[in-house]
């Protein structure tokens, strides 16, 4: 089974994508992708939950994105109940390079670290862009230790300090184009990869238009080419990363009821 560790399904639309959430639903339940819906704010989070009502393969992730963390610091109530009802949690962290307006960083720590204290035990999904130091060390003083990192981008040795702490990174389709990021991916421990699609707007940032879910089956074959290992090989081994990762949760059993034979 492919794993989509970070992905927005509540965001395709017909009208902006010309792929209805509809067709998008199909597309999961015959490609079988296990798709972690994350979520931007509450709005998105909602939306998620129903898709995840309607497709067995989608798991609702709740979390408050950097990019909408100076709405939410007056709620901090209402996010920590949604907190408690979730195992899953994401999109969360900081971001200084797509904002650049200083005067919203005190919100998106205040928020990032409103989480961080409130989900040692749950599996969180962290934006770094541009303050990838910066979530580093507040990951190591909140003592967060199933962490998923998205994307990573930033430098060589904040990396290997991520590395060295055993948290996962999932790795998505700037595999396809950048030098950069195939390098940062070659570095990860096999034990640690996982694979995402950020899909829709991710991939639209980089090349312009959406893709179905079935992109992270692209960045499978990429990987596994720069890594000279065997695609299927690696497809399981991800799958398995993912299984570790989410041990104990209930999404974990459900995962392993949705591929049957192999549990
Ligand atoms: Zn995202």
């Amino acid at each position: 089974m492919y794993i989509d560790a970070h992905t927005h399904p509540n965001i395709y639309a017909y009208k902006r994508f010309g792929i209805s959430q509809k067709d998008l639903i199909n597309d999961i339940e015959k490609t079988g992708i296990i798709s972690i819906a994350n979520s931007l704010d509450i709005a998105s989070y909602r939306k998620n939950r129903i898709l995840q009502s309607k497709c067995a393969y989608i798991f609702a992730s709740f979390g408050i994105h950097p990019w909408k963390a100076p709405k939410y610091t007056a709620k901090l109530g209402k996010i920590e109940a949604l907190i408690e009802k979730n195992e899953l949690i994401g999109e969360i962290g900081l971001d200084r390079f797509f904002v650049s307006d200083r005067e919203n960083y005190e919100a998106q720590v205040r928020i990032f670290s409103f989480f961080l204290s409130r989900c040692r035990e749950k599996l969180i999904s962290v934006h770094t862009k541009g303050a990838e130091r910066e979530a580093l060390e507040m990951l190591k003083r909140s003592g967060n230790s199933r962490v998923l990192i998205h994307w990573y981008s930033g430098d060589r040795d904040t990396l290997k300090e991520m590395i060295s702490r055993d948290y996962y990174f999932t790795v998505g389709p700037e595999i396809l184009v950048s030098e950069k990021i195939r390098s940062i991916a070659k570095t990860i421990p096999e034990n640690r990869l996982l694979t995402e699609t950020d899909n829709p707007g991710g991939p639209e940032s980089i090349y312009g238009r959406t893709f179905m879910p079935d992109l992270v089956k692209r960045v499978v074959r990429v990987l596994a080419k720069i890594r000279s290992a065997d695609r299927d090989e690696l497809k399981n081994r991800i799958f398995n990363n993912f299984i570790e990762a989410s041990a104990d949760l209930s999404l974990c059993r459900k995962i392993k009821f949705l591929s049957p034979g192999k549990y």
